[in-house]
C-alpha cells in the first residue's frame, strides 16, 4: 500500500548535508509508490528546496522563521509537528546524525510514534518496511518494524545509496507558516571545532590515527594522505587522550560511528571500543608495527609496518594515480 512519508533535509553552513538525499532514498522505498514529501526548517533556505526534489522528493514544504536560524529541538519540532499535522503523513525518515539523534525521540514521543533509530538498510517483506540497524556495538544486526501507526526512522550516513541526481524533476514547493513560540534554549556562541574540510561522518574515505602516531605534529602524513584521496581525518580515544588532535575527530563507542567506503587506520590497536565506531566500514586497511594487533582482526588490507615509512609512501603512489 502506497504511503506518504516526510523527510527531514539537514543543512549546514547553508548547504544541504548528503544524508537528506540517503534518507530520501529510502523515503521512496518506505513511500512504496507513494509521495515523498521533503521538509526545510531554518531561514532563508526555501532556496535549497530543488535541490531535494532533483534527488526523488516529490514536493518540499518549508518552515522559514527567525527563531529557526539556528537548530534548537524546541523550534524545529514545533516546526516540524506543523508540517506532520498539514501533511498526516504515515512515515516521517531522519538522518541519524547529531540533529537527528536529538529530534526524532522528541517527535516520536509528541506523536505516539515508533521510532527504528540508527538504520543501515531497510527492505520490503510482504508489504512491510523491515530496517536493518547495528546492535552490541556494530557486532550484531537486529531487523525491526514498526506495526502500528506513523513510522519514524533515522538512517546512518553513508548506508543508503541516495537516487542519482536529476535536474529535470520539478514538484511543488510550499511555506508552511507557524508560529514559532516557546523556544526554551538560548545558542549564546557556536563554536566549531572541527577543522575545515571533510565532514568526518560523511566522509567516503577516513585516515585515521591512534596512540602510535605519537605527537600532534605525526597527524600531518596522515592529513597528506586524506588530502589526497579527497577525505578526512579521524582518531582513536587513544590520540585524543594524549593530545596529540581534538576529541572531535573521535571515533567509536564515545565518539563518532562511522562507515566510509575506505577506513585507514594507523598505528591504532583495535580496542573494542574503537571498532565500535568502524568496523562497518566497507573497506579497512590497517597499518601497525605490531603483526598481533587486533585491528588486523577487522581488517580487508593489513601493512605490519611503520606508519612514519607507510603512510608518505601511501601518498605518494595515491598522487602518481591521480596526474
Ligand atoms: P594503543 O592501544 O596504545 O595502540 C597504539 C598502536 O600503535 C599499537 O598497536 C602499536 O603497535 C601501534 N604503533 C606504535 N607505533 C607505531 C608506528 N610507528 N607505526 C605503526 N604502528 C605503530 N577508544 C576509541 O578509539 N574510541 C572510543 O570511542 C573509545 N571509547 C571508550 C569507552 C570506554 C568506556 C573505555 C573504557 C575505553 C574507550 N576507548 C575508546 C579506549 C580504548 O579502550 C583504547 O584504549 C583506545 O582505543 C586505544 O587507542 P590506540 O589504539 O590509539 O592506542
Amino acid at each position: 500500500m502506497s504511503k506518504k512519508v516526510l523527510v527531514l533535509g539537514e543543512i549546514r553552513d547553508g548547504v544541504l548535508r548528503n544524508v537528506s538525499f540517503e534518507a530520501i532514498a529510502a523515503g521512496k522505498k518506505v513511500a512504496q509508490g507513494g509521495e515523498v514529501v521533503g521538509v526545510l526548517i531554518g531561514e532563508s533556505i526555501s532556496g535549497l528546496a530543488d535541490q531535494l526534489i532533483h534527488y526523488g522528493a516529490d514536493r518540499v514544504a518549508t518552515v522559514e522563521h527567525e527563531k529557526l536560524a539556528q537548530y534548537t529541538s524546541d523550534g524545529y519540532s514545533q516546526a516540524l509537528l506543523a508540517v506532520a499535522d498539514r501533511e498526516n503523513p504515515d512515515a516521517i525518515i531522519f538522518g541519524h546524525t547529531a540533529l537527528g539523534k536529538d529530534l526524532s525521540p522528541k517527535i516520536a514521543s509528541r506523536l505516539q510514534a515508533g521510532l527504528i533509530s540508527d538504520a543501515t538498510a531497510l527492505e520490503e517483506e510482504d508489504g512491510e518496511m523491515i530496517f536493518t540497524r547495528p546492535i552490541y556495538s556494530g557486532k550484531a544486526f537486529e531487523k525491526k518494524k514498526v506495526s502500528e501507526g506513523i513510522l519514524l526512522a533515522s538512517v546512518r550516513p553513508n548506508n543508503i545509496a541516495p537516487l542519482e541526481k536529476d535536474e529535470s524533476r520539478t514538484g511543488d514547493i510550499y511555506p508552511v507558516n507557524t508560529d514559532i513560540k516557546d523556544i526554551r534554549t538560548v545558542i549564546q556562541e557556536v563554536v566549531r571545532k572541527t577543522a575545515e574540510g571533510v565532514d568526518l561522518s560523511e566522509a567516503k574515505v577516513i585516515v585515521a590515527g591512534g596512540r602510535g602516531v605519537k605527537s600532534e605534529d605525526g597527524f600531518k602524513p596522515l592529513q597528506e594522505l586524506a588530502d589526497v584521496l579527497g577525505g578526512a581525518v579521524g582518531a582513536s580515544r587513544g590520540a585524543c587522550d594524549a593530545d596529540y588532535c581534538d576529541y572531535s575527530l573521535q571515533i567509536g563507542q564515545t565518539g563518532k560511528v562511522v562507515t566510509p567506503d575506505l577506513y585507514i587506520a594507523c598505528g591504532i590497536s583495535g580496542a573494542i571500543q574503537h571498532l565500535a565506531g568502524m568496523s562497518n566500514s566497507k573497506i579497512i586497511v590497517a597499518i601497525n608495527k605490531d603483526p598481533e594487533a587486533s585491528i588486523f582482526g577487522v581488517a580487508d588490507y593489513g601493512i605490519v609496518g611503520d606508519l612514519f615509512e607507510v603512510v608518505p609512501m601511501l601518498t605518494e603512489e595515491f598522487k602518481k594515480l591521480k596526474v
